[in-house]
């Protein structure tokens, strides 16, 4: 609580009462300390490449480049940490300009199952080079108010995610259901599954069970927090249930109609 105090005084200056104003800035607070947070997580991800860069890059200045084979597999992780550091920064960006409102939002009648055999396309051929068996609903559209980007990047990250997390010949199902004035949307895996403690922490930006089977495998840890945003931003929610080892269901309820 924030206090002002001012006299109230009658006609020959006397005070005759005290004025209190009274803020409650706790939830300014709580935004300062959330941002000053962000703010830490964000130059401590954005150093960890960047040390790596740094570090490779010396050595094959040191001597390293005269070998052939070693400057090929360095210059390869320098590669693919820069793409890693690219997808960081234009997620960092991304997601605060969701938080913040920025981006203006345009739902349009969309039919969510071409949606998901559009974005499947995009990551077939890591589907392949795992072997897992992907599952996907029957062709008959589903019509929603969405937009377009927005659910994709939604369907992409949660397919690329069980993906990452499930073994080689593992299988990943993609179901819709309908059901009255809203829809259900499932990822289910066969994967590493999350434990109790860890799952309710998933959303929370950077937060990474394995940083490093993360790392290695391109996450930014920021991939489910977006997700959040964008289904809030369509007057959904989403869902989360897993077992260690056996596998992860994501469940995402969003609205057929939007309000406009
Ligand atoms: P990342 O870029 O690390 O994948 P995300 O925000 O997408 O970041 O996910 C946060 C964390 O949640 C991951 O690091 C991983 O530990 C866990 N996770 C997400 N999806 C799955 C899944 N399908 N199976 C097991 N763990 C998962």
């Amino acid at each position: 609580l924030d206090a002002h105090l001012a006299p109230y005084l009658g006609a020959n200056g006397e005070i005759k009462g005290i004025i209190t104003v009274l803020h409650d800035i706790t939830d300014i607070r709580r935004l300062e300390k959330m941002r000053s947070e962000f703010v830490a997580n964000v130059s401590h991800e954005l150093k960890t490449p960047i040390t790596s860069l740094k570090g490779f890059a010396e050595t094959l200045l040191d001597g390293a480049m005269y070998d052939p084979e070693i400057a090929k597999s360095f210059l390869t992780i320098i590669h693919d940490e820069s793409e890693r550091l690219h997808r960081l920064i234009t997620d960092i960006l991304h997601l605060s300009k969701i938080e913040q409102h920025q981006l203006p939002f345009h739902p349009e009648p969309l039919n969510v199952t071409g949606v998901i055999y559009e974005t499947i396309d995009t990551i077939q051929e890591e589907i392949n080079k795992k072997q897992l068996t992907i599952k996907l609903p029957n062709q008959k559209p589903v019509i929603i108010d969405a937009e377009k980007d927005r659910l994709q990047q939604i369907i992409l990250n949660l397919v690329a995610n069980a993906v990452t997390y499930t073994p080689d010949k593992g299988t990943i199902e993609i179901g819709i259901v309908e059901k009255d004035d809203q829809i259900e949307l499932t990822v289910k895996d066969t994967g590493i599954g999350i434990s109790k403690e860890e799952l309710p922490r998933i959303f929370e930006r950077f937060y990474r069970v394995d940083k490093a089977r993360s790392r290695n495998s391109g996450g930014t840890g920021l991939g489910l927090a977006i997700v959040k945003h964008l289904v809030e931003s369509h007057h959904g929610s989403i869902q989360v249930d897993s077992e260690e080892g056996k596998g992860t269901l994501f469940t995402i309820t969003l609205p057929k109609k939007q309000n406009r």
